[in-house]
């Protein structure tokens, strides 16, 4: 695990399935696949995927890392929306 450069939070880094590093958060979500879905994630295959937040319950749930860059407080707006609920 290591510091994000910018906001100084933990990140993990996972590798895609394209071959690339990327930095993500280390706590582990679940989202439902849904191509018009808010959430950006990778899953532990390094697959990235796009979908909705759901719960581990949920038939066809996904555990999936978000990129870090889409959370990152240093990098994004203050407007950025915050707390993540499922729908
Ligand atoms: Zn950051």
């Amino acid at each position: 695990m290591s510091r994000c450069k910018y906001c100084n939070a933990l990140i993990d880094w996972v590798q895609t399935e394209s071959g690339r590093k990327m930095s993500v958060d280390p706590q582990v979500i679940t989202i439902i696949q849904d191509n018009l879905g808010d959430i950006e994630g990778i899953t532990l295959y390094g697959q990235q995927i796009r979908g909705k937040l759901t719960y581990m319950t949920t038939p066809g749930a996904v555990p999936v890392q978000i990129l870090h860059f889409k959370t990152c407080k240093a990098r994004n707006k203050p407007a950025q929306k915050q707390g993540r609920r499922p729908s």
